[in-house]
């Protein structure tokens, strides 16, 4: 496997919810320069660092990160990452997301309850377990061979979510294309992270004034 620096670390959880960071894996939308998703190791990173799955399920994963099967899940990986996108990109824009997309959500969906526990407090914690209501939330066994595994969180969250909402506080950064639900109290949000895209139109507003001014 080719050694490289950690990039996560600089990937920002921006989305508020699982299945939108995960589709906030390409660094750009329409023509993405980077892609966090590239390889099936750096699904298991991406899964380890994002918290969707516990850190011992994704260690049970990687012996076989390099089979062909892995590589046909990342295949997998990245049409749930364009319907995800596909769905809550419409949501974003205040259109009703097409059905085939609803569609292929759905069996994604299908499969990942499929495989869902529910376990006490006790049990080792993911991100999609709950905090409240006693304690019991969804955990995700994995066995070495379930290698979709990484995609059964993701397809959970994207069906809550579209479920659930709330979607009218989905947005889309109009610089990026990252997802995000908006958690502010006014509902205001327009930037996927003030540090990047926020900032930069900031600038650019300044920049325009100062050319104004000058
Ligand atoms: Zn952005």
């Amino acid at each position: 496997m080719i050694a490289q620096a950690h990039p996560l670390a600089r990937l920002e959880l921006a989305g508020n919810a699982l299945s939108l960071d995960f589709a906030n894996t390409l660094n750009y939308r329409p023509a993405p320069a980077r892609d966090y998703l590239a390889s099936y190791p750096e699904l298991l990173n991406w899964s380890e660092y994002a918290g969707s799955l516990p850190a011992a399920a994704v260690r049970r994963l990687r012996p076989l990160a390099d089979s062909p099967q892995a590589a046909a899940v990342l295949a997998e990986t990245h049409r749930l990452r364009d319907t995800v996108f596909t769905v809550f990109s419409a949501i974003a824009a205040g259109r009703q997301p097409g059905s085939a997309a609803v569609e292929r959500l759905s069996d994604a969906y299908a499969g990942a309850t499929r495989n869902a526990r529910i376990a006490g407090a006790s049990a080792a914690g993911s991100r999609t377990k709950a905090t409240h209501g006693g304690g019991y939330g969804l955990t995700w066994p994995v066995e070495p061979h379930q290698l979709d595994a990484p995609l059964w969180p993701v397809a959970h969250s994207a069906g809550e979510l579209l479920m659930s909402g709330p979607l009218e506080r989905i947005g889309e950064c109009p610089s990026c294309g990252w997802l995000f639900l908006d958690t502010s109290r006014n509902g205001t949000r327009r930037w996927c992270s003030m540090a990047t895209c926020g900032s930069r139109d900031k600038m650019a507003r300044y920049h325009r004034r100062q050319r104004r001014a000058g």
